[in-house]
């Protein structure tokens, strides 16, 4: 078994030197117990954790060091994050929204988003960020799943994502307008208020009303195989595991300076990309330019970033850029480094051993869980290729599974498989505080998540016989492009909105760089012929619709294999595409 064997020096100077000894201790209790609560008893509430608490002892630290796309460097202080998020707080209050009301963010990674994030929290409202390369119809969808009441933006991006749907969206009351003053809708225009001019008209004293641990908090979307998005609803309580998690798979703490490059529009760009490191005091990086090789290490070097959270397709066209870049930068600083998302592989995880000067630490979770299941420790030797193992807190298991692919219910549960490198559903055993508590409006749909005291992932697993994880594949039709998790379903549907198109299938074709990217097959309506102009059109159509998720490739195929009962076999044209072993064919419709 390759390992890469930690130095002692590193081993100590972890946050948590004794893997072994801090699982057998650690207890919920006890991490909720670093939290420092709201005053007077009054609950907890994510953004008093975050920002409020370190004011007295460290308001002077910087919170948030935002580089700008134009070159600007801007520090905020946590005294100063501390006002500027009591004013979103008093803003919300003034425009009469209500405890518990959805608070939408789209926009880019400018401060605007830090604050109107905490700040909605701190008003005891729910947060939902979107991701601002997503194209109007997934954008509409979530609002309108989400009946988000506010709505944070751009007018730019007002114009291009939302107006489109505007009147779709009837819970939609307050439309809040920051940033780039191009041509979209005047502050005048009923229901449009300029940011800035509501957040000058109110002060910047907020007391955070009382929260109970259990208020939702956090609104998160995410894919399935079938149907509509999955609206992934958080509590307040999860910041107990996003802080505790941070120290134990991401060796992070208060003297830290931390990046983490996932968007806010995605779960790790919230729970690691704004809670956990500023719940730690450190001092989080926040860079509104994307990926580009030279200039990332160049950030690392000059702001001597300490721990690094990124994702496997950033890490390889890193190493595709070549090591003499890395060469040419201090990356001195830098002492831990990890990734989630998506596979991670083992060249890379040596790689960055040689290049970076430390090796990648895999890991594990999903939208679903809050937070980091599973992972590489900085105390701990590395399996490059592996995930790790379950953190301080988590159980894991992995689950036999029946003829659907997902775990094999039986009488009284499940049946877990305990011979090692067996194949399997991964499961988590249920009573982590950031474990979701629902699927907004989608009972059954999270009940069905459940079996026996188990969160069933719906990701196949095998554990080695010393526990550690290696990822298998999904046990679903949902595509990782990227580390951006794609529903087949909702990018079907847009193409099939197209007057060719007579039925689409979408599955996830192995690319080198992003892990996979997504490929659509359609067949045609009588009448349409396929060509060239019409292959552009269909890409072009649903590019329109749904920006960064649509498919980069798209064939005309008129024989679209179906099951018996009319369900397109995405696996088996899968199968097909990549030239693999068909499988068993007997449910299969012969045309
Ligand atoms: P999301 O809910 O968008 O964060 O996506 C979660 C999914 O990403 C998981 O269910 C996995 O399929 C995949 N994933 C996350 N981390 C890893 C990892 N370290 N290795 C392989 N797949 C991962």
């Amino acid at each position: 078994m390759e390992t890469i064997v930690k130095p002692d020096s590193v081993r100590r100077a972890a946050r948590m030197p004794d893997y072994a000894g801090a699982r057998a201790t650690f207890s919920w209790g006890a991490a909720r117990a670093q939290m420092s609560g709201l005053p007077d008893g009054r609950g907890l509430n994510i953004a008093h954790e975050a920002v409020d608490r370190h004011v007295a002892a460290r308001g002077r630290t910087v919170a948030l060091r935002v580089l700008g796309r134009d070159g600007t460097t801007t520090d905020i202080t946590y005294a100063e994050l501390q006002r500027r998020t009591n004013r979103f707080a008093n803003a919300l209050v003034a425009l009469g929204v209500e405890r518990g009301d959805r608070v939408f963010t789209l926009l880019p990674r400018t401060l605007d988003l830090y604050v109107a994030a905490l700040g909605t929290l701190k008003a005891g409202c729910v947060l939902s960020p979107l991701f601002s390369a997503f194209g109007p119809e997934p954008v509409a969808e979530r609002l309108r799943l989400g009946e988000g009441r506010v709505l944070v933006t751009t007018p730019r991006l007002y114009e291009r994502r939302v107006r489109p749907a505007r009147d779709t969206l009837p819970a939609l009351q307050h439309v809040l307008l920051t940033g780039e003053p191009a041509a979209g809708p005047d502050d005048g225009e009923e229901g449009f208020t300029s940011l800035e001019n509501v957040l000058a008209a109110v002060g910047e004293e907020f007391t955070i009303p009382p929260t109970d641990p259990e208020d939702t908090a956090l609104l998160h979307f995410t894919s399935g195989t079938t149907g509509r998005p999955k609206g992934a609803v958080h509590v307040h309580d999860a910041v107990v595991a996003h802080h505790a998690t941070a120290t134990a798979a991401l060796d992070l703490g208060a003297d830290d300076v931390f990046w983490c490059t996932a968007d806010p529009g995605w779960v790790t760009g919230t729970s690691y990309g704004i809670v956990a490191p500023l719940t730690h005091g450190a001092t989080l990086l926040v860079d509104e330019g994307d990926f580009d090789a030279e200039r990332w290490y160049a950030v690392l070097a000059e702001h001597r970033v300490t721990v690094w959270y990124t994702a496997p397709t950033a890490l390889r066209m890193l190493a595709k850029h070549g090591a003499d870049a890395a060469a040419r930068h201090d990356l001195s600083a830098l002492r831990h480094v990890a990734s989630v998302g998506e596979p991670l592989n083992a060249e890379v995880v040596r790689w960055s051993a040689d290049v970076l000067g430390t090796p990648v630490h895999d890991n594990w979770w999903q939208t679903e869980t809050g937070a980091i299941m599973i992972s590489n420790f900085a105390a701990e030797d590395i399996r490059p290729g592996s995930m790790g193992r379950p953190l301080p807190g988590i159980e894991a298991a992995v689950l036999e599974r029946g003829p659907d692919g997902r775990a094999l219910r039986v009488e009284g549960g499940v049946r877990e498989l305990t011979t090692p490198d067996t194949d399997g559903e991964l499961a988590l055993r249920v009573g982590w505080p950031s474990l979701f508590r629902g699927y907004l409006h989608a009972d059954e749909r999270y009940a069905a998540s459940f079996a026996g005291g188990w969160y069933l992932t719906g990701d196949v697993v095998r554990r080695d016989a010393d526990g550690w994880f290696w990822f298998a594949g999904r046990a679903d039709d949902v595509i990782k492009t990227a580390g951006h998790l794609v529903g087949p379903f909702e990018v079907e549907s847009v193409l099939m909105s197209h007057p060719a198109v007579a039925e689409a299938a979408v599955i996830g074709k192995p690319d080198p760089m992003a892990g996979e990217l997504v490929k659509a097959f359609v067949t045609l309506r009588p009448g349409w012929e396929p060509g060239d102009a019409l292959h552009d059109e269909l890409l072009a159509f649903a590019r329109r619709r749904l920006g960064s998720v649509a498919p980069k490739e798209l064939a005309v195929d008129p024989h679209l294999p179906h099951t018996r009962s009319g369900k397109i076999l995405r696996r088996l044209l899968k199968a097909r595409e990549l030239g693999l072993p068909e499988g068993d064919l007997s449910t299969v419709e012969t045309p």
